[in-house]
C-alpha cells in the first residue's frame, strides 16, 4: 500500500453544502471510508478534495413510518442495520445482508450509501500501482486495455457489494439529492453494467437514502459464498423474495451479486402462478446463469463461482419455499 495521496477534507453541515462541494471538479463524497481508503492507499484515484458526509444531521436515521415503509439514512451504519430490532424483524433479508459485509470493525464504520455505491472489484484493478503499472494497467484506471476480456472497449470490473441484491428483492426505492434537486429511482436503477462507470449518479449527486415498502406477505432472504466465511466480498451471492398462495408461486423475486458489474434482477416472472417444483427450479437455474456473466475477475475460479451460484440460487428458494 502506498500512503494517501494529498487532498482536502471538508465535512459540511447540511445536505446542500455537501451536493454544493460535491459540484466541484476533483471533489468525491468519503462516508465510512473503509472501501476508498484501502483503494486510494493503493493509487486507485486522486481526488483533491472528499467530502466527508458523516457530519450531516439525520443522515444516519432509521424511521418505520405509521404505514410500515423503512427509510433508512444512506450515514446509517450496517453496524446499525444489522442490530435494529424492527429491520431484524420486518425485513430479515437486509440485516442479514448487512451482517454478512467485511468484519465487525468495518462494519462499525461502513455506511449503507458507501456499501451500495462501493466501486467495482478485479484482480487486475485491487492491486499495488507498481503491480498495475508493470501490467501496463487497465481499461478501468489509468489504462487503455481489459485484461479480463481482451479486445473489449468495456470494464467487466465486477460489483461485490452484499447489501443490493437484498434491497432490490424488497422492492427498495433510492432517494437521489443533486445540485437539481431530488429524485427517487428504484434501487436498480442506481447501477448500470459498466465495471468502470457502474453507478448513474450525476455529478454532485449523493445517495441520500433507501426507502424499503412493508413487507406485505414477502418473505426474503440473502446468501453468499466467500473464501473466508469471517471476512470477505461475496464471491457470488443471491437475494430472493417469494409470495406463496399455498401450492402456487404468488411472487418470486430474484437478484444477484458478485457475478457482473452490477447487481441485476434476475427475470424470473415466468414461475409466477405456478408450483416451486423440478420444473420450476430448472427453469430458475437457466435464468440465474443467463443473467450472470462470471468472468476471471477474482481468484476463485471462474466454473466455481457459475455453479456455485446457480446451486445458492435455488436452494435459497427452496429454503423459503418450505418455510425454512
Ligand atoms: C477487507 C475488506 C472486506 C470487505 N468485505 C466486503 C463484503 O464482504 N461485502 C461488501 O459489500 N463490501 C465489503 N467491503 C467493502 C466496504 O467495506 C463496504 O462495502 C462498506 O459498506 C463501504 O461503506 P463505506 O461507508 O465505508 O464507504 P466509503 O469507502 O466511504 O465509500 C465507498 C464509495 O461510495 C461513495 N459514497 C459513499 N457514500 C455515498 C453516498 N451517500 N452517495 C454517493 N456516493 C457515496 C464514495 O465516494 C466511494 O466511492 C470490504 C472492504 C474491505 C477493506
Amino acid at each position: 500500500m502506498n500512503i494517501l495521496p494529498d487532498f482536502r477534507t471538508l465535512r459540511p453541515a447540511s445536505l446542500n453544502e455537501a451536493v454544493a462541494a460535491l459540484a466541484v471538479d476533483g471533489a468525491e463524497p468519503i462516508a465510512g471510508g473503509t472501501d476508498l481508503l484501502p483503494n486510494l492507499r493503493r493509487g486507485l484515484g486522486r481526488p483533491q478534495v472528499l467530502v466527508d458526509l458523516t457530519a450531516l444531521p439525520g443522515f444516519a436515521g432509521i424511521a418505520v413510518a405509521a404505514d410500515g415503509t423503512l427509510r433508512i439514512g444512506a450515514g446509517a451504519t450496517l453496524e446499525a442495520l444489522a442490530e435494529d430490532a424492527r429491520i431484524i424483524a420486518g425485513w430479515p433479508a437486509l440485516a442479514r445482508a448487512a451482517v454478512l459485509v467485511a468484519g465487525p470493525s468495518h462494519r462499525a464504520a461502513a455506511t449503507l450509501g458507501g456499501n451500495l455505491c462501493q466501486d467495482t472489484r478485479c484482480v487486475f484493478y485491487n492491486q499495488s500501482e507498481w503491480w498495475r503499472s508493470g501490467n501496463g494497467y487497465c481499461l478501468k484506471h489509468d489504462g487503455d486495455k481489459c485484461h479480463v476480456v481482451v479486445k473489449s472497449d468495456r470494464c467487466y470490473a465486477t460489483y461485490h457489494g452484499d447489501v443490493a441484491p437484498a434491497l432490490m428483492v424488497l422492492g427498495a426505492e433510492a432517494e437521489i439529492v443533486g445540485p437539481k434537486g431530488k429524485r427517487s429511482v428504484a434501487l436498480a436503477a442506481l447501477f448500470r453494467e459498466s465495471g468502470a462507470d457502474h453507478l448513474t449518479l450525476d455529478k454532485g449527486e449523493v445517495l441520500a437514502a433507501v426507502v424499503v415498502p412493508p413487507a406485505a406477505g414477502w418473505r426474503a432472504a440473502y446468501t453468499k459464498v466467500r473464501i473466508r466465511d469471517a471476512i470477505d466480498f461475496p464471491l457470488a451471492g443471491v437475494a430472493v423474495a417469494l409470495k406463496r398462495d399455498g401450492d402456487t408461486i404468488a411472487g418470486l423475486r430474484v437478484a444477484i451479486t458478485g457475478t457482473n458489474s452490477a447487481p441485476l434482477a434476475v427475470p424470473v416472472e415466468a414461475l409466477v402462478g405456478g408450483a416451486w417444483d423440478e420444473a420450476a427450479a430448472a427453469t430458475l437455474v437457466q435464468a440465474v446463469r443467463k443473467t450472470s456473466n462470471v468472468l476471471k475477475t477474482t481468484l476463485a475460479g471462474v466454473k466455481y463461482r457459475r455453479r456455485v451460484l446457480l446451486a445458492v440460487g435455488r436452494r435459497l428458494v427452496d429454503d423459503l419455499w418450505s418455510g425454512r
